[in-house]
């Protein structure tokens, strides 16, 4: 995989930290290094980490797709002034697109949050590949917040003290929303711990809390917004939604939705409500923040399964 290469540009890019370091918080007059992060979740943990120590810029906004997001000029500006770029891996984003963008730009520092998670596997366009949506576990989400700490150091090496009492507090975090999502889900029969829904995000969250995940026939895993639908795959998806004899089906916040509201209601299902996936939400709404996220898709899904039909 194309990805075996970002230890190797990691450890290419370090003798080149000091030196970005010098031309980017020195030169703008003793501003803030700057944090350059793909997707919402690993600026989130990112800022857990730095606090006002540094600037953590986000290039993806809440709700956008990561695995098709092109970069614009813009985006190549702002990773020419990072001291440290910061992406989730295991081909999240699409193409490479942040490592490309932290190579050409000043071959920048880049932290891959997924190095040391265990990934499962998830059928992509008809191959297998490594299901990137690795987040949606806490516990993964705690090797995230220690990747970037450590790179966080190596570039801030007299800030680690506080950049380490900082993450204690938010590892404290993650155990508790582990806890708590555990608790939860406590409360959905075994038997109806089936998540329906329009790309496969949630693996790591399903096999983490005891749910199988379900595609309907013929819908298109690949196609995350349902394309190439035609009348007949669309029949095998409704008839296969019966089948899986749930109370309720599921749509993302990063992904168009249009489609499986209109075979929700051919099949004769409710809509569970909206899960954050790829993306977390619009500043102040609830799932602006990882936990907050973690928090209420949770509720989304336990209450809708729980509820009779
Ligand atoms: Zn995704």
């Amino acid at each position: 995989m194309k990805m075996t290469a970002a230890p190797a540009l990691r450890v290419a890019c370090t003798g080149l930290l000091f030196l970005a370091l010098s031309t980017v918080g020195l030169a703008e007059g003793g501003a803030k290094p700057r944090i350059v992060c793909s997707t919402t979740q690993t600026a989130d943990l990112a800022r857990e980490i730095v606090g006002d120590d540094m600037e953590v810029i986000c290039i993806l906004g809440p709700g956008v797709n990561p695995h098709v997001y092109q970069p614009v000029p813009g985006d190549n500006r702002l990773v020419e002034t990072a001291a440290l770029c910061v992406q989730n891996g295991l081909h999240l984003e699409g193409k490479n697109w942040m490592q490309t963008l932290a190579r050409d730009n000043g071959n920048k520092p880049l932290v891959t949050c997924t190095d040391g998670v265990q990934p499962l596997d998830l059928e992509y366009e008809g191959q297998v590949v490594k299901d990137p949506h690795a987040w949606f576990d806490p516990r993964n989400a705690a090797l995230y917040l220690n990747n970037i700490l450590a790179a966080v150091i190596e570039i801030d090496p007299a800030g680690a003290a506080r950049y380490r009492a900082r993450s204690d507090l938010y590892l404290q975090q993650l155990r508790a929303l582990d806890a708590w999502i555990e608790k939860q889900v406590s409360r959905v029969p075994v038997e109806r711990r089936v998540l329906v829904t329009s790309h496969d995000a949630f693996n790591y969250f399903a096999a983490r809390y005891g749910f199988k995940v379900r595609s309907p026939v013929g819908w298109s895993t690949g196609s995350e917004i349902g394309g190439g639908m035609t009348p007949e795959r669309r029949r095998l998806v409704v008839k296969s939604i019966r089948d899986f004899n749930v109370p309720a089906i599921f749509v993302e916040t990063s992904v168009n939705p249009k489609m499986i509201r209109q075979v929700a209601g051919e099949a004769g299902v409710r809509i569970g409500g909206e899960l954050y996936s790829d993306a977390m939400g619009e500043g102040g709404s609830a799932g602006e923040t990882y936990l907050g996220m973690m928090r209420e898709n949770t509720l989304q899904v336990v209450f809708a399964l729980v509820e009779d039909r």
